[in-house]
């Protein structure tokens, strides 16, 4: 599989802290990532000048909202567009030397770690989140809950009497609609698990599965539990059940159509 990390159209910064702010609005993470590139451009290439200014900035930003989940100051825009989210210290960003240990782990950690989507997520299934988000910050909201994702393109499936395929997102009609149900995680309280729960690994590797507890708010499951679990729609999350609900079922239904439902997903 190729690296999730920077992929065509996408890139992803979750590991390095992006949506652990109170607002983690795409607005709010853009001008975060913005400050922080800016910061850093007239920095010179030391460790020493580096440390510094990754203190600084550091000190600018709002708390985390989860302390035991590092926010590096070094994360920012790769490009000159400000399209590509990645490290600013890595050796590619610097021109060659490696800066990584004045960010919030070391270089060791940095160069070797990677989530449990890469051994997880299917190829097809990487191809089908990077074209579908094709962004910066969406992407990494989903590219990092595997659940999810197998849980809409099941739903999907299920409604359209056909599994969405990579070859059927190039029709933007269905690329637009599976965008909108992926979009759910942009819409989520801060804090929600479906932004920081999305993987659990058991002791054999699997994930361990979640549950929303229906009966303590007087409900029945619904059809649509394995979305609603991963994007936390359960009222300890601070999110609302019935209305993530409803979103869901109009969107799948939006998107079971765009395919060319009944029959499923139009050939391309
Ligand atoms: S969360 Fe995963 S895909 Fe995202 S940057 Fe980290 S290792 Fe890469
Ligand atoms: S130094 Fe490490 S934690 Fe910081 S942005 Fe780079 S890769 Fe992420």
């Amino acid at each position: 599989m190729n690296p999730l990390c920077q992929r065509a159209r996408s890139s992803c910064g979750a590991c390095c802290g992006i949506y652990n702010r109170g607002d983690h609005r795409e607005e709010a993470i853009r001008s975060r990532l913005d400050a922080r590139t800016d910061a850093l451009s007239g920095v010179p290439r030391t460790p020493e000048a580096f440390r510094t200014a990754a203190g600084r900035i550091a000190a600018s930003e709002p708390p985390s909202l989860f302390p035991s989940v590092r926010v590096c100051p070094l994360l920012g825009w790769l490009d000159p567009g400000r399209t590509r989210v990645g490290c600013l210290a890595h050796p590619a960003a610097t021109g060659g030397v490696d800066l990584r240990d004045q960010g919030v782990y070391d270089a060791s950690i940095c160069e070797t770690f990677l989530c449990p989507s890469h051994s997880w997520l299917s190829e097809e299934e990487a191809e089908i989140v990077d074209a579908t988000c094709a962004d910066a910050h969406l992407y990494g909201l989903v590219v990092t809950d595997v659940p999810f994702v197998r849980a809409v393109l099941d739903a999907v499936g299920r409604l359209s009497g056909a599994r969405i395929e990579r070859r059927h997102l190039d029709r933007p009609p269905v690329r637009e609609a599976l965008r909108r149900l992926f979009a759910l995680k942009e819409e989520l309280e801060p804090g929600s698990e479906g932004l920081f729960g999305a993987f659990q690994p058991g002791a054999d590797g699997e994930p361990v599965p979640r549950s929303i507890d229906y009966a303590a708010i007087e409900r029945e499951g619904s059809p649509w539990d394995a979305i609603l679990l991963c994007v936390g729609a359960d009222p300890r999350s601070g999110n609302d059940l019935d209305r993530l609900e409803g979103e869901v079922r109009g969107r799948l239904t939006a998107c079971a159509r765009a395919t060319g439902s009944p029959g499923g997903p139009a050939a391309s």
